[in-house]
């Protein structure tokens, strides 16, 4: 019998207690009621869950369709005939850029220095042999910008890509921002931008809401951009305008005033202007207008969802930072490259590209899988490298530098 009772109770306790549980969250307006979550398709990792997504549409599929008028039933393909011939196309006449502000023509006449020989060069190579990666059939979507998931809110991945998913849309690793290209022996001017190499008519969008300043040839005066849209962006960063660029257009669907949304066609990808190949040629502009306001958009553009980037730079044996040097990464797991490149060039004019102002840094590569990866290169004839972990969405910094140890070894006498 005591068995029994004791049985009873328990029961009694265990259903008893159970109810109270159910009574306590049903409670409406209790602080401690159940937090709903909403079922967005979170950002995620799982190859599964992008599957899902494409298969629910995300994508070139589920590209909104244009916001502004574009007659598309009178579009004609570009060709190159149609598109030299300039003359046709009356260039636009300049837009103040906003109270106060220089207008463009009086950026031009102030600043820009006297064309040379190396601002003149071949804006760039864009051939089958230095695209290094196919063509994407498919990424993986992109984060939804803007984002900084950085804690402490050091990154602002501010812009979308000003070309679709499906399209080529990571820059050119052979003519990095502030690079002089691949040729040692035959420089290019020095890259204020990055190329992605696209066929002629790949649509190119705004990277972010603004108004259009520019659109047309003759941007600046300069003839290697050929078409030019140019957006003043209707946010700002740290209180300075932005602006982004896209060159070598065949087409251009927005004229000076018109007002854009993130995604909107602006134009087509074509090869107007000093090229050897069609590709959008893009821009990120901070706190001015001019050429010399260039940073590396890959510190702006926002990561594919499972992707970051690594920003650094190499300081030689006296603390200076190293200019034209090659950067590896290497995937620490599997042991292969990824990616190279090479650190800015600075020409030490008003020209310059620049570095941004909280990670200083001297390069820069995107698009890379989160994991952890050896970022190396070559100081003095010393191999250098350090480890990075890459987190989604998120710049990791790295400093490559010879240790204490290894610098007397290079300097044996003072001064030498
Ligand atoms: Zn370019």
């Amino acid at each position: 019998m005591r068995r029994g009772v004791l049985t009873t109770i328990l029961v009694i306790l265990a259903f008893g207690g159970f109810g109270l549980l159910l009574w306590a969250n049903a409670r409406p307006g209790t602080s401690s009621g159940v937090i709903v979550i909403p079922t967005l398709q979170a950002p995620t990792d799982d190859p599964e869950s992008w599957q899902a997504i494409l298969q629910a549409g995300f994508g070139s599929n589920a590209t909104p369709l244009p916001t502004i008028g574009i007659s598309t039933q009178a579009f004609v393909p570009p060709t190159l005939a149609l598109v030299a011939a300039d003359s046709t196309l009356a260039p636009l006449a300049p837009v103040q850029v906003g109270g106060g502000q220089p207008t463009l023509n009086a950026v031009v006449t102030a600043t820009r220095p006297a064309p040379t020989a190396a601002l003149l060069a071949t804006d760039s190579l864009v051939t089958a042999q230095v695209v290094t990666r196919p063509p994407a059939d498919w990424n993986p979507p992109p984060l939804i910008p803007p984002i900084s998931r950085d804690p402490l809110g050091r990154d602002h991945y501010w812009f979308s890509r000003p070309v679709d998913s499906n399209a080529t849309n990571f820059a050119l690793f052979s003519y990095a921002f502030g690079s002089d290209g691949p040729q040692q022996e035959n420089p290019w001017r020095v890259h204020h931008g990055i190329d992605m190499p696209n066929p002629i008519g790949q649509t190119v969008r705004a990277a972010g809401s603004g108004t259009v300043v520019w659109a047309g040839p003759g941007f600046q005066d300069s003839p290697s951009y050929g078409n030019v849209v140019f957006i003043r962006h209707d946010f700002g960063y740290n209180g300075q305008p932005l602006f982004t660029l896209y060159a070598h257009l065949a087409n251009v669907f927005v004229s000076a005033g018109q007002i854009v949304n993130a995604e909107d066609p602006i134009g087509l990808v074509g090869n107007t202007g000093r090229v050897s190949g069609p590709h959008v040629h893009f821009e990120v502009r901070v706190g001015g207008d001019r050429y010399g306001d260039t940073y590396n958009p890959l510190l702006w553009m926002v990561s594919y969802v499972g992707h970051g980037a690594i920003a650094g730079r190499v300081m030689g044996p006296r603390g200076d930072l190293l200019q034209d040097q090659t950067v590896t990464i290497r995937d620490f797991r599997t042991g292969l490259v990824v990616q190279s490149t090479t650190t800015y060039i600075f020409l030490d004019n008003g020209s310059d590209v620049n570095s941004d102002p909280l990670w200083q840094e001297t390069f820069v590569v995107g698009d890379i899988p989160v994991g952890r990866y050896e970022v190396i290169t070559n100081i003095d004839g010393l191999r250098v490298s350090e480890l990075v972990d890459v987190s989604e969405g998120m710049t990791s910094f790295v400093e490559l530098a010879l240790t204490q140890q290894e610098i007397p070894e290079l300097t044996p006498t003072a001064g030498s």
